[in-house]
């Protein structure tokens, strides 16, 4: 594509005349127009190409336009573009098939969304339907989606303007050691201190009240906070204890991210329900789902499910969630994901910060990291105020605008950079993004004390 900067105007005057954005003051935004993407990249109408550390939301886990995915969409759509979700079709069936044989223990039931939020919500629902109960226990610093529910759950300020009451939900902090809610200093501490808090919190809401406790297996937006060994099979034992319901929010952290299929799966964890939705087709098609525990998929044997979507199941993203379990599976996408986290990004990610003072930690695993910024490092003191914006953020702005600058497209949440890359990653684009990183940190340094 040769650069073409006059189409390019033209695609954002057009965006800006009718296109109503999401999180955004319609009237103070400049999206950039994009002309075109491939794999690791994607570049804009005037000759500027990025490397995307942010795999758009943290979906394309198979970088852009695989070939084999973009074949399989054309090819359902030339045989069978729709049908409702009542009928079987060997599309659906398939990507279920796929789906369940990837999942962790019995979950071995699929119902399909377009999206993750709308995989939270029936979670919630099946949750509150099987137990009889009405509430649910999340975590601060959680993103769980923008629906009603969903968007309760959720444990940042993006819930805030949606905060009506009545939703029945209850929220608690999970482990964070580097920020630890506890004031603990080792990871057995942490872990400790959090199930204990965790315990008091339904002692004190009631336990025959909650029916479910949602927790992203590895928080993402919120900071890719990995949990210490031993907490994740401490709430399942809670939830035993109490009959709660123990969903897994794996729409960011599942299918590869984490260097496994399943982040659950490298914490020896098994929940009730699990949700998905992003990577199981990089986003190619809107799809997301829940899948559902023996137990609770018998709960809806003989008494009807109260939840559908027209487009559940639909077609043409099932063709496209098949194509992407195959070719990541031919292709060891996955396990290139850990072994770029081990070999190439994580050992990068620590040398960056031993050389910059605005690096305060540095967590992560496969192609799922946070770098998290502060003033000083001593008192750990974030590089802009939680929820900052306009002048207070200045220095995440500026950082984020150096790292465009350099080629790279970084993912930037409040005082944090996250290195997500598409799970396709090559050791050598890898490295081209770390000294991209690099270059832009020299900048956030400029606010560090040294
Ligand atoms: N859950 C998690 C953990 C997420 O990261 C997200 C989106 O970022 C969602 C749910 C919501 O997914 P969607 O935007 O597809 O509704």
């Amino acid at each position: 594509d040769s650069p073409d900067p006059q189409a390019g105007q033209a695609v954002k005057a057009a965006d800006r005349a009718h296109v109503f954005h999401s999180w955004s003051a319609q009237g103070l935004i400049d999206p950039m127009a994009v002309a075109g993407a491939e794999g690791s990249y994607f570049w804009d109408y005037d000759g500027n190409r990025f490397l995307d550390f942010s795999s758009q939301l943290v979906n394309t886990n198979i970088g852009h336009q695989h070939p084999k995915v973009v074949a399989a969409i054309q090819e359902q759509a030339g045989k069978l573009c729709t049908i409702a979700p009542g009928f079987a079709v060997d599309v659906r069936s398939e990507a279920a098939r796929l789906i369940a044989e990837r999942t962790p223990g019995d979950l071995d039931k699929i119902f399909f969304t377009n999206g993750g939020a709308e995989a939270v919500e029936n979670a919630l629902r099946m949750a509150r339907v099987h137990t009889g109960r009405p509430k649910a226990l999340s975590a601060y610093r959680s993103y769980h989606g923008a629906t009603a529910a969903a968007i309760n759950l959720t444990g940042d300020p993006r819930r805030w303007a949606s905060d009506t009451g009545a939703a029945g939900v209850v929220h608690f902090w999970a482990p964070f050691l580097y920020r630890s809610p506890f004031h603990a200093e080792t990871e057995e501490q942490e872990c400790e201190r959090a199930l204990r808090h965790l315990e008091d919190t339904i002692a004190f809401e009631g336990p025959q009240t909650i029916a479910a406790i949602i927790l992203e297996t590895v928080p993402g937006t919120a900071g890719i906070m990995v949990p210490p060994p031993g907490y994740l099979t401490g709430v399942r034992e809670i939830c035993d204890r109490y009959g709660i319901v123990f969903i897994l929010d794996e729409v960011m952290a599942g299918f590869g991210r984490t260097g496994h299929w399943f982040a659950a799966d490298g914490f020896d964890v098994v929940p009730d329900l699990l949700t998905f939705a992003k990577g199981v087709n990089s986003g190619y098609v809107p799809l997301g789902g829940v899948a559902i525990s023996a137990e609770i998929a018998a709960t809806f044997d003989q008494r009807p499910y109260p939840g559908g979507l027209t487009y559940s199941g639909h077609p043409l993203a099932c063709a496209s969630a098949v194509a992407t379990i195959n070719a990541m599976a031919e292709e060891r996408i996955v396990e290139n994901a850990a072994e770029i986290g081990e070999t190439v990004l994580g050992p990068g990610l620590r040398e960056l910060a031993e050389r910059h003072p605005s690096v305060g930690d540095v967590r992560g695993m496969g192609v799922f990291w946070a770098l998290d910024l502060v003033r000083d490092k001593e008192t750990r003191e974030p590089l802009v105020p939680y929820n900052a914006s306009g002048e207070a953020n200045a220095p995440m702005a500026a950082f984020a605008a150096a790292c465009k600058r350099n080629g790279l497209w970084p993912f930037v949440n409040m005082n944090r950079t996250h290195a997500v890359p598409p799970c396709t990653i090559t050791p050598s684009e890898a490295k081209e993004g770390l000294a991209a990183l690099d270059a832009a940190l020299t900048l956030a340094d400029e606010h560090a004390a040294r």
